[in-house]
């Protein structure tokens, strides 16, 4: 797609708008020196130049890749106007335009009444789930596997609630009978189960959790931030993610948050909360003197925590799901490349004399470190980082990102390598552009190369 046209398409359709309202007045207070905007406009252009190349493969590191180009042409459409989420006045278009991308997202998860928005983020998607669990059981706490997204913590001592952690399992996941023990002392309201974890895209058994919950009479929020949008592979005949239970359980669980700015092909800006039960906005009620809501329907201000949203995050992600539907063949087909490629890469691995594997990787996100003759965590420590270091370095850069695990991850997992360390480095990538899949060979020849001038 030819992004420069698009880009001028938005543009002159934005202008050709404006003058149905007659001669443009303008005042000379916004007026700008074109020679002074030159000169801050290269600065930020050498600023930008630092940047990795997060749109190359050679860049496996953090979640990181640019939006897609029909995301950039809706989210600028929209942005000339700058429509306002908050409530239909401030946005009547992107207001239905969130409404339907959102109504796409709960299909996806398959909630059938659902209520929801989008956010900044996850960790304001996530706010809002927490904030609905202690309204829904006021005096209960959250359970989150000690691999939960850090943000939870933060947000559950934000809303006064305790916190209790549940360890992982040897995959990383939550650990059915430690979560089943504490679910027997009645002080859990809420389970979150996390949908591909950040740090090693495991996901949590969802299915069973939901069954374990249920029974102790808590909810369950499922924090699908990374992964959510893999549901969409889930049920594919050849199973690329395996077990299809953890994903079809979603449609049983209380809340999900997703974020359409991971592999939602949007730019940063754009998380969303779905809820199962459309009556939990009765915890969102709220009065202002200077919101506008002149209309018997709802606005999406009613029924979320933050005021003021981008009516062109939801114009952005709108447009980007009519080209990308959620199926299997429609957004599915950008996320599978990923996963097949770090399906490939964990067989190449655990054949690698120079590096090993440190788990199998439940979605697109691969764990590695470099073999040591030294079997201590000292050690695998100290070469992660070295190799991570001496990839980045040269003129032909390839950026894998380090990640920490901690000692009981290790002694979990049948590495044979020793605790001497509360936690070491290990080596993480994220696969999440399908182009991962066309450079792996690259990629791990790279890397076996520089593992090995490593150790000589
Ligand atoms: C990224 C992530 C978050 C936080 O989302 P932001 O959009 O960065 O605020 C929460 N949970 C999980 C599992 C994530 O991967």
């Amino acid at each position: 797609m030819d992004l420069s046209r698009w880009l001028l398409r938005a543009v002159d359709e934005h202008e050709a708008w404006t003058e149905q309202f007659g001669e443009p007045v303008r005042h000379s207070a916004t007026a700008v020196d074109e020679r002074q905007l030159e000169d801050a406009f290269q600065r930020l252009g050498k600023a930008l130049a630092t940047c990795y190349p997060f749109f190359h493969p050679r860049y496996a590191g953090q979640m990181i890749k640019p939006p897609h180009p029909v995301a950039v042409v809706g989210q600028l459409a929209a942005m000339l106007v700058n429509p306002n989420n908050h409530a239909l006045d401030g946005g009547p278009a992107t207001t239905a335009l969130e409404e339907e991308a959102v109504g796409l997202l709960a299909g996806m998860v398959g909630f059938a009444t659902p209520l929801g928005h989008l956010t900044g983020g996850g960790t304001m998607a996530n706010l809002e789930a927490l904030f609905v669990a202690r309204e829904s059981h006021p005096h209960l706490g959250v359970a989150a596997s000690a691999e939960a997204h850090y943000t939870h913590t933060r947000m559950c001592h934000l809303l006064g609630m305790q916190i209790h952690q549940v360890p992982a399992d040897e995959h990383g996941r939550m650990d059915q009978a430690a979560l089943r023990e504490l679910l027997a002392t009645g002080r859990v309201g809420t389970v979150v189960a996390t949908a591909g974890t950040t740090g090693t895209g495991a996901v949590d058994p969802i299915h069973t959790i939901v069954d374990l919950a249920r029974d102790a009479g808590a909810r369950v929020h499922v924090d699908a931030a990374y992964g959510g949008f893999f549901r969409l592979l889930a049920d594919e005949p050849d199973r690329p993610l395996g077990d299809p239970d953890p994903w079809r359980a979603i449609s049983r669980c209380d809340s999900v948050v997703v974020d359409p700015h991971k592999h939602g092909l949007q730019p940063y800006g754009c998380g969303a909360v779905l809820f199962a039960d459309p009556e939990v906005a009765r915890f969102y009620r709220h009065d202002s003197p200077y919101t506008y809501y002149t209309s018997g329907r709802p606005h999406l201000g009613e029924i979320s925590l933050e005021c003021s949203r981008p009516g062109a995050a939801a114009a952005a992600l709108w447009l980007t799901l009519q080209v990308f539907p959620l199926t299997a063949s429609g957004l599915g087909s950008v996320l599978a490349p990923g996963r097949r490629a770090a399906v490939r890469w964990s067989a190449l691995l655990e054949d690698s004399p120079e590096l090993e594997l440190f788990q199998q990787p439940d979605l697109d996100i691969v764990t590695y470190f470099p073999a040591t003759p030294l079997r201590t965590m000292g050690a695998v420590d100290r070469v992660a980082q070295a190799l991570s270091d001496r990839c980045s370095v040269s003129s032909d850069p390839l950026y894998v990102s380090v990640s920490r695990a901690s000692a009981q991850a290790f002694t979990k997992r049948p590495l044979g390598v020793a605790a001497d360390l509360p936690e070491a480095r290990i080596l993480r990538s994220v696969l999440m552009k399908p182009e991962a899949e066309i450079y792996l060979g690259q990629m791990h020849s790279r890397l076996e190369e520089e593992a090995r001038a490593l150790r000589a």
